[in-house]
């Protein structure tokens, strides 16, 4: 048992929210209270991110900052987990030895035990970066933001090779979870009070190839159809080389379950610049999913990530992404300037496109995204939206805040006992961000 007060910081993705939910439960299920501010904790944890320098750079100043804290705090735990911790691991100890604990993406599961042995007086930094092939979180509920709405890590790894992610160093191989386990661990959370649940997978296309027994995300949706109180299902990554069309031809069949959003990152428009980066498809291949996905499923909508100033990118090269994100008209979309990871692939190719032109194409493009956001967002003025209502609206608490079935942000007046709740909104006003409604019927 623990009697820690925890402080549980979180970068980086949506693995990583999974990741930090699942740790916080075990904690949790050990008799761990949760607090707001890392002042009022007796153990701080980190779960870190390596996509980018800028993520790694504040985990380091964090680190910095709770030195003292660690000093002159008798029973003080610090720990560092995730991605950093499974790829700088050794450094991190040797650079911060005031961190107690360092737990890799595949040991997190045992993160409870190895707390344990630091408190038992095992010598510090204990290092824990084992790339063991399972982890499992057993029957561990996640401690979730809101009570409505949960991740659920469907598999671990990447076996893709893209030369500028250090994404397969730092999770390792792609390993798939059996249907019934994953069925399981769903049916779990709805009877816990979730009613919608978003799949995690770093490319969910290729869900159960590793077992080698004919499982595939769309089998995985047939099976999570039925768990009356489940209304919602959404799943992310998709990748272009592996989206398949009896995916979008069973998700226009469980129509009312599957929420038709697909997060599928172009990284590029240009073929010269997908084949550096090793993305394994070409333009007409993401244009041909798009037209397959719209056919079958006329409902969903696409958002991208995009990369501007990848090694040897050309103005022609940039112009044939913004072609690209016109050609689509994604939804919404996250532009991000390439930065070299080290140890990536990439690293031996020369960073050769000027800071200040990324930051040129970096504006453009998100201005092409932001026009086409405010135009598709408008395009659902005088609709019906079925809305999940999440909570009060920021800037306005007398509003709610909630997502529709393409994920749009919706604000509309409403009373707090529809949060957790699906409700019909009409949409009145849309931004490039948001839309603004009213609840159909009045
Ligand atoms: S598909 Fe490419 S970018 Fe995505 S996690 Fe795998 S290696 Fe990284």
């Amino acid at each position: 048992m623990t009697n820690d007060k925890v402080y549980l910081l979180t970068f980086g993705c949506q693995m990583n929210k999974y990741d930090s939910a699942m740790v916080a439960g075990l904690l949790r299920d050990a008799g761990a209270v949760f607090v707001e501010n890392a002042a009022d904790a007796t153990l701080v944890l980190i779960n870190t991110c390596s996509v980018r320098a800028h993520a790694e750079e504040r985990v380091y100043n964090h680190l910095h900052l709770l030195k003292g804290r660690k000093r002159h705090t008798p029973g003080f735990v610090l720990g560092v987990m995730g991605c950093m911790a499974q790829k700088e691991g050794e450094k991190i100890a040797a650079r911060f030895p005031w961190v107690d604990l360092i737990v890799g993406t595949r040991m997190l599961d045992q993160l409870p035990r190895l707390l344990a042995r630091v408190r038992d007086g095992a010598p510090t930094p204990l290092l824990a970066i084992e790339e063991k092939a399972e982890i499992s979180f057993g029957e561990t509920l996640a401690r979730r933001e809101l009570r409505f709405l949960s991740y659920l890590s469907v598999m671990r790894g990447c076996n893709k090779r893209c030369t500028y992610c250090v994404v397969p160093h730092t999770r390792g191989v792609e390993a798939s979870r059996p249907i019934p386990e994953v069925l399981a661990e769903a049916t779990r959370l709805v009877d816990d009070g979730v009613i919608e649940i978003t799949l995690l997978g770093q490319t969910i296309d290729t869900y159960g190839r590793d077992l080698r027994d004919d499982t595939t995300l769309w089998k995985l949706l047939r099976a999570l159809y039925p768990i009356r109180g489940l209304k919602r299902i959404r799943f992310v990554t998709s990748h272009p080389r592996e989206c398949r069309e009896e995916l979008f031809a069973t998700m226009a069949e469980l129509g009312d379950k599957a929420m038709p959003f697909v997060h599928m990152p172009p990284q590029s428009g240009s073929d010269p610049i997908l084949r550096r980066m090793g993305r394994g498809y070409t333009r007409q291949r993401y244009l041909e999913v798009v037209a397959a996905a719209r056919t079958l499923c006329p409902e969903v909508e696409f958002c991208g990530d995009w990369i501007v100033g990848f090694s040897g990118e050309t103005e022609e090269d940039f112009a044939q992404s913004l072609s690209l994100l016109e050609e689509v008209r994604f939804q919404h979309g996250y532009v991000f300037k390439y930065s070299v990871r080290e140890g990536t692939p990439a690293q031996k190719l020369p960073d050769d496109v000027p800071a200040a032109v990324k930051q040129e194409r970096h504006a453009r493009l998100a201005a092409a995204q932001e026009k086409i956001s405010l135009e598709r967002n408008r395009s659902r003025i005088g609709v019906t939206e079925e809305v999940l209502a999440e909570g009060p609206s920021k800037s306005n608490p007398r509003r709610l805040t909630g997502r529709t079935r393409t994920h749009r942000l919706i604000h509309f007046p409403g009373e707090a006992a529809l949060i957790g709740k699906l409700a019909a909104v009409k949409v009145t006003g849309a931004t490039a961000l948001s839309l603004k409604g009213e609840l159909a019927g009045c």
